[in-house]
């Protein structure tokens, strides 16, 4: 299996029918991002507010760009007119810069909140106490009107231990169940779980996941 298109479609077999693939094309050239494309792919993923605002000129309009990497404020502005999704709030500053610049351009942004349950210090995302007490407290959708909240992204711990890696993602469907019967309660568009990618994207679906970032699998190994 060597193509692009070929990789796709290995792991498009794999997935049931309502779990959205998002093909991370970050570091990825935009010449192997329209091969996804002529083979169908329409959700591409991207982490940094440069490449994505480099990128997405040069790809049809049609293409649905994810944000999914660690968003600071001051380049928010770069990203939201491109984005269908931002996967990565990780700070009720950053939702609120969101809402402000959705607002001047006349959108709606729809955003997914971090959580942060993976064994390593060093990952971004709200810890899931520090996630409800905000939301809870500090938060109510009147205050961000031009942004949508949509669910939750996570990831898994970096480890083989494919037990710590099913309660990981456990865990973070356990968050979104949560949210989505409490804060949420009365908003049907809060239906996403971010969470899976090319290592351990089977466990993820398992746990309840409706949406997989997937990298290297599709487009092979990046060069930093
Ligand atoms: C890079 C990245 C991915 C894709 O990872 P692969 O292991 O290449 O599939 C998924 N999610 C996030 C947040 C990423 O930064």
């Amino acid at each position: 299996m060597s193509s692009v298109t070929e990789r796709l479609r290995y792991i498009k077999e794999q997935l049931p029918g309502d779990v959205t693939l998002v093909a991370v094309s970050k570091l990825h050239p935009v010449e192997a991002i329209r091969e996804a494309y002529e083979a169908g792919q329409r959700d591409f993923g991207e982490s940094r507010a440069q490449e994505l605002s480099q990128k997405a000129p040069a790809m049809p309009s049609d293409v649905r760009w994810h944000f999914i990497g660690h968003l600071q404020t001051n380049k928010v502005r770069q990203v939201v007119p491109h984005v269908t999704l931002i996967h990565s709030i990780d700070s009720l500053r950053l939702l609120h810069t969101i809402n402000d610049e959705s607002a001047k351009i006349g959108r709606i942004t729809d955003v997914l909140l971090q959580v942060h349950v993976a064994q390593e210090e060093t990952k971004f995302g709200f810890s899931p106490a520090e996630l409800i007490d905000n939301f809870t407290n500090e938060w109510t959708p009147a205050s961000t009107p031009a942004v949508r909240v949509r669910g939750v992204m996570g990831m898994a711990s970096l480890t083989d231990d494919e037990n710590r890696i099913e309660s990981d993602f456990s865990e973070i469907a356990r968050i979104h169940h949560h949210l989505a019967t409490t804060i949420f309660a009365e908003d049907s568009s809060f239906d996403t779980i971010s969470m899976g990618m090319s290592d351990d994207f089977h466990l993820a679906i398992s746990a309840g996941s409706t949406m997989i970032r997937i990298g290297t699998d599709i487009f092979g190994p990046r060069e930093y």
